[in-house]
């Protein structure tokens, strides 16, 4: 980074590559980048939760994870190991898919604040500078691209990459165009265990109902996440937002009501969160380009997000880092990657929903059956 430097509140600098969001693609991107010698800044906000959303973490990030120098610090950190899904769906019964006898092992139920807070360290200690704050404002200026943030910051940056999470941010200033799928929301309690007594349970838990799904999995330290899962319009209908009726209703069901028959509850409060699928079109364009969730959010089903966020901030940083050595279809080519990717994507999640059918009546799973598949092949 060059000519940073503060007086009266404003910070004005300049930077090879601006990167919007402290994330796991946030960071991937800006610790790719600054390794290859770029100058990089991460605006991001400081983070404030405790606890944070988005802790299932597949085996297969595990190759990313390395390449980012990043295996041990999630090794050793106090996550704990995943091995495997067990989901009633389709059927009352049960079926574990594990993931310790597949190609990369076990994988995390992680700490996501603290996962979150220890690769932005790492990020910074390999380079990056990070400027707290909100991205605001946007615009072109001949060159290179103006920013202002929240924190009263302006910076100027040759390339932005967009890695602020589902609402894509800057994205929709740049141009692209975000298209939901559907409005999929989460409705999340933190469990805690009289003590502070760790379960003994490894997996994540799914079981389907009318409305939608549960989810629930152990996190580090002996708390536990549970959530159900509708869309927007039909939360208030089922009476999820109500902690004692959501709390009711995780004990009507067949299997969530023993992996948190040991807990205390309800929780003190619910958290509501979106959770449909959207993506960015197109996901670069001239100097900027489009990572992680804000380019391809996906069902917390899949539970991909962290792996993707990993996968499309690298793949990004090397876009970026083509580009500026004059490969000048390396952007449209991540674009078109990105595209693909979350086409295909989109037919899996179909043939997921698609294979519960008890309920094909109620709105939530009527919706998802009767969405028309995407092509094949991106037109
Ligand atoms: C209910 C739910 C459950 C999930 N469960 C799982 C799971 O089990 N496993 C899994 O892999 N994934 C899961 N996910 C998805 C996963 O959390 C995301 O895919 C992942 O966090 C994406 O990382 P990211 O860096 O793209 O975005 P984020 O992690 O969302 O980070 C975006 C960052 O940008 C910052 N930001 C926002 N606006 C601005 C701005 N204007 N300027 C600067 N910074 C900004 C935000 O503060 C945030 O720090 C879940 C998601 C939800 C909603």
């Amino acid at each position: 980074m060059s000519g940073t430097g503060s007086g009266a509140g404003v910070t004005i600098g300049s930077c090879d590559v601006l990167v919007a969001g402290g994330g796991p693609a946030g960071c991937a991107a800006a610790l790719a980048l600054v390794r290859a010698g770029a100058d990089v800044v991460i605006v991001a906000p400081v983070a404030t939760a405790d606890w944070q959303v988005g802790e299932s973490c597949a085996p297969a990030a595990r190759p990313l994870l390395e390449r980012l120098g990043l295996l041990d610090l999630v090794a050793l950190d106090g996550h704990a190991p995943c091995y495997g899904i067990q989901a009633a769906w389709g059927g009352e019964a049960p079926t574990e898919v594990s993931q310790v006898l597949g190609p990369y092992g076990a994988g995390w139920h992680l700490d996501r604040a603290r996962f979150d807070a220890a690769f932005l360290e790492v990020a910074g200690a390999a380079g990056a500078s990070r400027h707290a704050g909100r991205v605001r404002c946007v615009w072109r200026r001949e060159d290179h691209w103006q920013l202002t943030t929240d924190a009263g910051g302006l910076l100027r940056a040759r390339y932005l990459v967009d890695a602020t999470g589902r609402p894509a941010r800057l994205a929709r200033r740049l141009g692209a165009t975000p298209i939901r799928s559907d409005r999929l929301t989460a409705v999340a309690g933190l469990l805690t265990a009289p003590g502070g007594a760790a379960g003994s349970e490894h997996t994540s838990l799914v079981e389907s109902t009318p409305w939608g799904w549960w989810y629930t999995a152990p996190l580090p330290g002996g708390t536990q996440v549970l959530m159900a899962m509708t869309d927007a319009d039909l939360v208030v209908g089922t009476h999820l937002l109500d902690r004692d009726a959501w709390w009711a209703q995780a004990q009507r069901t067949g299997h969530i009501r023993h992996r948190i028959a040991h807990l205390d509850a309800p929780p003190r409060q619910l958290r509501v969160l979106a959770a449909g699928s959207s993506h960015t079109r197109p996901a670069a364009g001239p100097g900027w380009t489009v990572a992680g969730d804000a380019a391809s959010a996906t069902d917390p089903l899949a539970a991909r997000g962290i792996l993707m966020a990993l996968a499309t901030g690298l793949d990004s940083a090397r876009a970026i880092l083509a580009d500026h050595s004059g490969d000048t279809h390396a952007l449209a080519a991540y674009a078109g990657r990105i595209a693909a990717l979350h086409q295909e994507y989109l037919r899996a999640q179909a043939a997921q929903y698609r294979r519960e059918r008890r309920w094909d009546a109620a709105p939530f799973w009527r919706r998802r059956h009767q969405a028309s598949l995407p092509p094949l092949i991106s037109a």
